[in-house]
């Protein structure tokens, strides 16, 4: 017996449809239900905020759906990059190759 289930609700369209396809990789159907129409605050009702969620079409693939749902959603937030210390004791983002502080240069990683 199908049912149609519940999986995740997702931040946006975009992510929704991410999910889905991963799902489709490991032979699970699943559809992407922008049901969840909610106004956004303010007064405005013609702005409407979509929270798509995604729905899995045989409820018998719910364990392995819900599995693939949370590393979805853990996977998501990889930190793209790690601070460093400075030699002086600042701490610097990623990004920068110089520390703001001092000025000394990013220490290679490798030695
Ligand atoms: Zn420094």
């Amino acid at each position: 017996m199908a049912g149609l289930v519940k999986l995740y609700v997702a931040a946006n369209t975009t992510d929704a449809h991410m999910l889905v396809a991963l799902l489709a990789q490991e032979g699970i159907e699943a559809v992407v239900r922008g049901d969840g129409f909610v106004p956004l605050q303010g007064g405005h009702l013609f702005k409407m905020e979509t929270r798509p969620s995604v729905w899995v079409l045989d409820d018998e693939h719910r364990p392995r759906a819900e599995a693939l749902a949370e590393e979805f959603a853990h996977g998501g937030d990889t930190e793209s990059g790690d601070e460093w210390r400075c030699r002086c004791g600042e701490q610097v983002e990623a990004q920068f190759s110089e520390c703001w502080n001092c000025g000394r240069a990013r220490p290679d990683a490798g030695t």
